[in-house]
């Protein structure tokens, strides 16, 4: 029997709908037209950076007079001032232009977050920090399609935007039904360009997703059996001769839409809270870290871990080693404060009594031989 998850999640959404095919990307301008708003209104694209380079895609998008583009950088990820910051750009455009009627977010994980936030501020007003947490919208945002261009996330499927604050330090998301896209463009002639390692990086999100949610306590029938085919799909892509041919790169894409949508009606386990502990306390981005989390965890997910290394070796891919090393006394409290306050994650993973079992020094000892 499945346990029900305790985050009030008993009634699951998914996105409003998707296209998946080759040049999906083609479909947006009619897309738009037939929002019934569109043409009193404006539209505001938020584009990942690569493409300011790539004239040939920012060319394919219907840009009108009354539309903006923004750029959005993805060197550190998103982060609520920053946040707070572009949204109120877009309120600027908006009054010169027009009323805003539409979001469009193109890019990986960090720029299709921003844009679920930016279009979750525009429907409540308020701050990005008001937000983090569950539940707290209590409106819809601005009507939003959604363009994956890096596949593993599954930001593209899920119910939240992850976003860190600088001030607080606390790392969490937007979490509600308001922030799933309503449309989505799935076009994998977009992945293309991707670096080799960040292709890998990124695309092991939704294998470690899965891993962690098969292997947990709460769980959903349907959420498994997403989590099985997209691990399968991850497991053909990864362990093929060349990952990154037109039929992976179409294979990961549907793998990271199944992962988002089974992460949704389930929880993560521990290698989640500890890439956490990575990414706070070093900068290090979500997918590398997860890697990293994930190769050093060898006790709880050995299966897994082995399959990691094997997946590396057959891709020629390299994941960092010892990056704790030379880490001292307050930088250790860190590490073990952001890991350990990943309660549900947690508690899916190892019971009530994770602390017994993930002390301080355990803690720690496991980060060393990361
Ligand atoms: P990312 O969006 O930061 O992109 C990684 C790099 O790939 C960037 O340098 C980007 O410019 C580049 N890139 C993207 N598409 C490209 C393309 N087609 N060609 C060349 N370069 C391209 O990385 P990510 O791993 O997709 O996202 C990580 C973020 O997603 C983190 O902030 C993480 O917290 C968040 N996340 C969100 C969810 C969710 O459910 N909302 C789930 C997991 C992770
Ligand atoms: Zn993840």
């Amino acid at each position: 029997m499945t346990k029900q998850l305790e985050t009030g999640i008993y009634n699951v959404r998914n996105v409003g709908r998707y296209i998946v095919q080759e040049n999906a990307l083609d479909f947006l301008p009619q897309i738009l037209e037939s929002r019934p708003d569109i043409n009193i209104g404006s539209a505001i694209f938020i584009v990942d950076e690569f493409f300011q380079q790539d004239t040939d895609l920012v060319g394919r998008l219907p840009i009108r007079d009354v539309d903006s583009i923004f750029f959005v950088p993805t060197k550190d990820e998103p982060t609520t001032e920053y946040i707070n910051a572009l949204y109120s750009e877009v309120v600027s455009a908006g009054r010169r232009n027009r009323n805003i009627e539409a979001i469009v977010g193109i890019g990986g994980g960090t720029t299709l977050d921003t844009a679920k936030a930016v279009s979750n501020l525009l429907g409540n007003g308020g701050r990005a920090e008001d937000y983090q947490g569950w539940d707290l919208l209590t409106k819809p945002g601005v009507y939003k399609v959604g363009v994956p261009t890096i596949s593993g996330t599954g930001a593209e499927a899920t119910r939240t935007c992850v976003m860190t604050s600088k001030k607080t330090g606390l790392k969490l998301g937007m979490n509600s039904d308001f922030s799933l896209y309503d449309q989505l463009l799935l076009d994998p002639t977009l992945t293309k360009t991707v670096p080799r390692e960040q292709y890998f990086f990124t695309g092991m999100d939704a294998y470690i997703h899965c891993a962690e949610s098969l292997t947990g306590s709460y769980r959903n029938s349907i959420g498994d059996a997403l989590s099985e085919k997209s691990l399968k799909l991850c497991q053909d892509v990864f362990m093929s001769d060349d990952m990154m041919t037109e039929e992976c790169r179409a294979k990961l894409m549907v793998a990271s839409y199944l992962g988002g949508c089974a992460i949704a009606t389930s929880y993560v386990g521990i290698v989640h809270p500890f890439s956490a502990g990575l990414s706070v306390v070093l900068g290090l981005h979500h997918g590398v870290a997860n890697c990293i989390a994930l190769n050093g965890l060898k006790n709880f997910y050995g299966a897994a871990q082995e399959e990691l290394v094997a997946m590396t070796e057959k891709q020629n891919v390299v994941i960092p080693q010892s990056v704790c090393s030379g880490l001292g006394g307050d930088d250790l409290d860190r590490l073990y404060d952001a890991t350990i306050i990943h309660e549900k994650p947690l508690i899916n993973a190892l019971g009530s009594d994770f602390r017994d079992i993930l002390t301080r020094d355990r803690v720690i000892n496991l980060f060393s031989q990361m």
